[in-house]
């Protein structure tokens, strides 16, 4: 075992510690993102030296850290986002939950943190989800938000491998991302601030990617009351017009366009390693993929294209995508020139024209179990 549990935990060796608290009751009307937590959480650590420890589901408490910790001091660490959904057959359901396992693995192998099978830790979370099953609402929109997370343990200063690694999953109840409906939002265009650039780690899940995102969204939100930016890349040499758009802080970015001669289509940047590989980007492309009733493309899409689209009357819809929101539509981008790029449809007085509107649906009849896919997967 000792060999074996060097390269990963098992999750028959789960161990699990009931928690004796009783936590009030929750208020489900008002239900803030990701500060509710459910009475336990599983714990797993690995040393170099030593290998992983057995798996353990316990109760929800305070991490102890070593003010060394390299965490501390480097961010050294990498997380991940998913949902776990009460399916209408009374099943809870997660949606696609290997992509998130194995996103997680190519997060932890990039800080070198300590390596596992993402299989294993699919079974310990979903034996951590049963424990803690009656923290799911039974209600629509309603779900556990389940943040695994990964980071250096290390009690030393130098800037080195991490002689430990530390894995955690954390289980949040959470509400409906929007409860008045597909509600558009503004974006602004950050021209200015990178997120990420080739070389860089825009395409891993780590810590690092999100503590320098929180300025320009503060900015932005304060100069043009914009809640996110759109991150754009372009060669410092290039008109600004021909810069690129990668994706927001936390969703990735579709466009809705007609094209010049009448055909629509359905455009999101590329995956060149600048921007996350999100599940739910994914989800969308194969969907409307198969639907086949508009060309799909992954293709940079330079900002003088949506500025022409926009200003021709093409520029249909825009949306992010993301586990949280699933999708979140656009209804104009604002540039720091002054110039704003709306979009022609709305999810809200055109919901049937609107791609938004059928793929939030469609993925939510998945993901609630109501279409039967093998995306949903009970636990
Ligand atoms: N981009 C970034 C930077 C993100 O943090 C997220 C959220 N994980 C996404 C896109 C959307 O990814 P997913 O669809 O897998 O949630």
């Amino acid at each position: 075992r000792a060999a074996e549990s060097l390269h990963t935990f098992r999750a028959a060796d789960l161990l699990i510690e009931r928690s004796t608290v009783q936590q009030p009751p929750i208020n489900l009307e008002d239900l803030k993102f990701g500060t509710v937590f459910t009475d336990h959480m599983l714990h797993i650590e690995h040393s170099v030296t030593e290998g992983w420890t057995r798996p353990t589901v316990k109760p929800f408490g305070l991490l102890q850290m070593h003010p060394a910790s390299q965490v501390l001091h480097y961010g050294m660490c990498c997380f991940e986002g998913m949902k776990a959904y009460a399916g209408v057959d009374g099943r809870m359901r997660l949606f696609r939950p290997q992509l998130n396992m194995e996103r997680l693995r190519r997060s932890a192998r990039r800080l070198q943190l300590a390596d596992f099978d993402p299989q294993e830790l699919l079974s310990c979370l979903k034996q951590l989800l049963l424990v803690d099953r009656s923290w799911l609402p039974a209600r629509e929109g309603y779900s556990i938000y389940v943040r695994p997370f990964m980071f250096s343990s290390a009690n030393a200063l130098g800037v080195a491998k991490p002689a430990r690694t530390t894995l955690s999953v954390l289980l949040s109840p959470v509400g409906p991302y929007f409860p008045t409906g597909l509600k558009p939002i503004a974006l602004f265009v950050d021209e200015l601030h990178r997120r990420a650039w080739p070389g860089g780690v825009g395409d891993v899940k780590v810590g690092g990617n999100y503590a320098p995102t929180i300025h320009p969204q503060v900015e932005a939100a304060a100069r043009y009351g914009t809640p996110q930016v759109v991150y754009c890349f372009r060669e410092s040499t290039e008109h600004p017009d021909h810069a690129q758009f990668e994706e927001c802080g936390s969703m990735n970015l579709f466009f809705h366009m007609q094209q010049r001669d009448g055909r629509r289509v359905l455009v999101t940047p590329p995956l060149t390693g600048t921007i996350l590989p999100g599940i739910t980007r994914d989800s969308i492309l194969t969907l409307a993929r198969q639907w086949g009733d508009c060309e799909v493309q992954e293709r940079p899409v330079t900002i003088a294209e949506v500025r022409e689209a926009s200003s021709e009357g093409r520029l249909l819809e825009l949306f992010g995508s993301g586990t949280a929101c699933i999708v979140q539509p656009v209804g104009s981008l604002i540039r720091s020139n002054g110039e704003v790029y709306t979009t022609r449809l709305s999810p809200e007085t055109d919901p049937g024209a609107s791609l938004a509107v059928r793929l939030q649906r469609s993925l939510l009849d998945i993901q609630y179990g109501r279409t039967e896919h093998p995306w949903s997967v009970a636990v």
